[in-house]
């Protein structure tokens, strides 16, 4: 059943109140100290905290190498394990906040970081969420996984951030207050924009941390997407962690620009995006399948036994592509999430209904259906499906897939919506900042999705 989105915000806004009673001394939260100096503050002024000047530099932390199994030590393996400036001792859970340090703190929202580590050691699982502040499936995922582990059993750590853009979902928005996409700016910078002060914040004092990245994102704008990993297969770590999450379809793509996925496996991590339906809506089978993944890939890396097979063949995809409506129109769908298709199948019409002129839509080739518009009211250039071409193993063993990949060949974005052609996008002094940066360009690489 879906919940509402108002539900939810009450959910956050009572988290928001337990910290507040945290700062006040109530031990049940952490408060969070600060390694960027400038960018973060203190959410809360205990006398105990530590001094930022004796936090260690968060670059000297290692980055592990690409190696997955346990054996290979994808991650510490000693009995330590300190993250904002807390050590967890075995079994232990915590749940940490931090916020950025703006002139209006009374205002600011704090980002819970949920921490639970093993009673043995082992890497560091990190799955962070709603860096899309309407992307809300990813939250519930983390939800379940994080309080569904049994932590005398677990090896190594698993780090949550169920709602990284916690700004943007309050406001049911995709976007960070000033109307940036945080997801073009990691891995940020200490003294840019608010969206770049942010990433910086969040990859310094976080990411940095993990040995394995998870950033659970949805379709967007009246999209749904089939649950998916994005995966750099061309980088053979990425590859290799691509494939622990049973059956869930793997697509390959290189990521935006500035994306959290990105910027990570550039320092090291191996890193993919997983995507579970649509914005806006929590939904049981995206959020089943998301979770049945994470708990896939824990068995795999050897973190947590699952007692359950995951055999089912894992479809993988180099190619794919978007097909859109030509004409503008009411657009209805005659396939579903999922469906192979055949070339030449009809997949939906668009219909004017004005002029009552009607546009058939076609697979172009033979494929699955990752991703499609949910049934609206669409504008010339839309993208409505987005099909994957069927790869078998030995066809993909012979791709390059630097160079097999369109995800959008005409890199046309969606209609820019008000908000983004709102007059506070106009100005970005910021080198991150060209015109990839504003959400209605985000699409450059992969519509709208991640
Ligand atoms: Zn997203």
């Amino acid at each position: 059943m879906p919940a509402s989105i108002a539900g939810v915000k009450r959910l956050l806004l009572t988290t928001i109140a337990l910290c507040a009673l945290a700062a006040q001394g109530v031990p049940a939260q952490e408060p969070v100290r600060h390694t960027a100096p400038g960018s973060l503050k203190q959410f809360s002024r205990e006398p105990d905290a530590p001094d930022p000047e004796t936090v260690e530099n968060p670059e000297a932390a290692e980055s592990t190498g690409t190696a997955l199994e346990r054996d290979e030590s994808i991650g510490p393996e000693s009995g330590e394990f300190s993250i904002l400036g807390r050590t967890l001792e075995p079994g232990e859970f915590r749940q940490f906040n931090w916020q950025l340090d703006t002139a209006m703190a009374g205002l600011s929202v704090p980002t819970p970081v949920l921490v639970a580590r093993g009673q043995f050691p082992g890497p560091t699982l990190c799955l962070v969420a709603a860096v899309h502040g309407d992307e809300l499936n990813g939250v519930e995922i983390v939800r379940r996984i994080m309080f569904g582990l049994e932590r005398e059993k677990l090896a190594g750590t698993v780090l949550g951030i169920p709602i990284a853009n916690a700004f943007g979902f309050l406001r049911g928005s995709r976007y960070l207050p000033d109307r940036r996409d945080l997801n073009r700016f990691f891995p940020g910078s200490a003294d840019g924009s608010m969206a770049s002060r942010f990433a910086y914040a969040l990859f310094e004092q976080v990411i940095r941390e993990c040995n394995v990245l998870i950033d659970i994102h949805t379709g967007s704008f009246n999209r749904t997407n089939l649950p998916q990993l994005r995966a750099d297969l061309g980088d053979d770590a990425v590859l290799k962690l691509s494939r622990q999450f049973g059956e869930m379809a793997v697509l390959h793509s290189e990521g935006p620009g500035g994306s959290l996925r990105g910027a990570a496996a550039d320092i090291g991590i191996p890193t993919v995006t997983l995507e579970a339906g649509g914005p806006s809506q929590f939904q049981a089978n995206a959020v089943d399948a998301g979770v049945e993944a994470i708990e896939t890939l824990l068995d795999r890396l050897e973190m947590l036994k699952q007692f359950r097979m995951f055999s089912a063949p894992q479809p993988v995809f180099y190619d794919s592509t978007w097909v859109r409506a030509e004409s503008g129109g009411i657009l209805l769908a005659e396939v579903e999430l999922g469906d192979e298709v055949s070339k030449g199948q009809r997949l939906a019409t668009v219909t004017d209904p004005i002029e009552n002129r009607r546009e058939t839509l076609y697979a172009p080739f033979r494929g699955r259906i990752l991703g499609m518009a949910l049934n609206q009211v669409v504008m010339p250039g839309f993208a409505a499906f987005h099909i994957g071409r069927a790869t078998t193993d030995s066809e993909a063993a012979a791709v390059e897939p630097e160079t097999s990949v369109t995800e959008d060949p005409d890199a046309a974005g969606p209609m820019p919506s008000a908000e983004t052609l709102a007059p506070e996008m106009e100005a970005e002094p910021e080198s991150e900042s060209g015109p990839g940066s504003e959400p209605d360009t985000e699409s450059d690489t992969e519509p709208e999705d991640t």
